[in-house]
């Protein structure tokens, strides 16, 4: 259907931070496909060890027990410090998970109309509960009616959120992104204390807290899950996008009371964490620790916010440039989208979101010399975009 503006190009295959077309043609690839490749494409040991795994076995529904799945709830357990993981297969499912959970939370609680609350310019997905969540009335026109059961508030701003909790009764839990993604790489002012005073209003309301890391997580920001920046945990956190390297796989993971909110029957995935996506899963963490790539990310996206912040000095039309590790936002003064295309032509990979913010989310295996590269390929395009079409 028609459902997605295509760039006009294919690609055959991939190589590290590189994708092919079919003249051959090497295109750098700044988005990963949306924060998807953090392994970069065609990593070796990834391959091999997906290879094996689906010549082993793919699929056997969760009516037996899994292995594989048990393994990776394991890990994911160990890195995030909750307690217990359900999976799914995408971004969108692990925050229906997660609103699911709050709902049941909340009439185990005695609350007949439970209420989240969620932010403005927020991105949650595309399911009608997660489109109703998110904070952007594009993604939601023409769909109404929306889902009911969520309270909007400004993101980094701990005082709306105190008082929703003086003025209502009925919330049960918050939902934020740690960085808004979708939104134009937004980074609370000072995230410590912005998620530390969620963390207060929750616990002394009995709210959960439920973090959407299905863009921050993964090692993207430099620590394993964005919300490890800030000295709390939140009591759900969903995840997506960089956790299979691409073999989809979403999870919705739970701590403390939040952990044993669904009991069987009250949720489920056919192929929910299957041994072919459970093992991308493992592959992915393990490769990630193995080559340190978390510790990478921060060090390749501190200096692509060094390189873009010389290169940009003195020039008003770029606003404002940000990043938590590789989740890197440039923000002009204007409408941007057409980017893309003259990148693209330049053989460059980038995402305009927000209309004005350019985003990169390259793979987590960039070098500092691909890291130049992508300088030495994105500074004269936008250059030369601002010029023609300054007055
Ligand atoms: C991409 C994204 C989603 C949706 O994930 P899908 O896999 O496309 O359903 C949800 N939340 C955030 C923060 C995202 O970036």
């Amino acid at each position: 259907m028609n459902t997605y503006g295509r760039q006009p190009v294919t690609f055959e295959k991939g190589v590290g931070v590189w994708l092919y077309d079919a003249h051959g043609d090497a295109y750098l690839d700044a988005l990963s496909g949306v924060a998807v490749n953090g392994l970069g494409h065609a990593h070796p040991k990834f391959v091999a060890t997906v290879s094996a795994q689906i010549g082993r076995l793919i699929h056997v529904s969760n009516i037996y027990h899994i292995a594989e799945q048990a393994r990776l709830a394991d890990k994911l357990a160990e890195i995030s410090g909750m307690d217990k993981v359900f999976f799914c297969n995408s971004g969108c499912e692990a925050n229906e998970a997660s609103i699911k959970l709050a709902r049941l939370y909340g009439h185990h609680k005695g609350v007949e109309n439970p209420e989240i609350i969620v932010m403005e310019r927020a991105f949650h997905g595309r399911t009608m509960a997660t489109l109703s969540a998110t904070g952007n009335r594009k993604t939601q026109a023409g769909f109404e009616p929306l889902v009911s059961g969520f309270v909007r508030v400004p993101y980094d701003d701990l005082e709306a959120v105190k008082q929703v909790a003086k003025r209502k009764n009925n919330v049960v839990a918050i939902l934020v992104e740690p960085v808004q993604g979708e939104g134009g790489i937004h980074i609370p002012a000072d995230m410590a204390a912005y998620f530390q005073g969620l963390r207060q209003v929750c616990d002394e309301n009995g709210w959960l807290l439920m973090m959407d890391e299905v863009q921050s997580g993964i090692g993207r920001t430099g620590t394993w899950f964005a919300f490890q920046h800030t000295g709390i945990i939140p009591d759900v956190m969903s995840l997506a996008k960089g956790l299979g390297s691409g073999v989809p796989i979403g999870a919705c993971l739970a701590k403390g009371v939040a952990a044993d909110v669904f009991t069987p029957g009250k949720h489920g995935s056919t192929f929910g964490g299957n041994p072919l996506a459970a093992t991308a899963g493992i592959s992915t963490l393990d490769i990630i620790t193995e080559e340190k790539l978390r510790e990478n990310a921060e060090a390749m996206g501190n200096f692509l916010n060094a390189q873009f912040t010389e290169a940009f000095k003195g020039n008003k039309a770029v606003v404002n440039i940000r990043n938590a590790g590789l989740m890197i936002g440039i923000e002009l003064d204007r409408p941007c989208s057409e980017l893309v295309k003259t990148a693209l032509a330049n053989k460059l990979l980038i995402n305009v979101t927000a209309e004005k913010v350019i985003r990169l989310l390259p793979p987590l295996i960039i070098s500092q010399q691909e890291a130049q590269e992508l300088v030495n390929r994105l500074v004269p395009i936008v250059k030369t975009f601002l010029d023609v079409t300054s007055k």
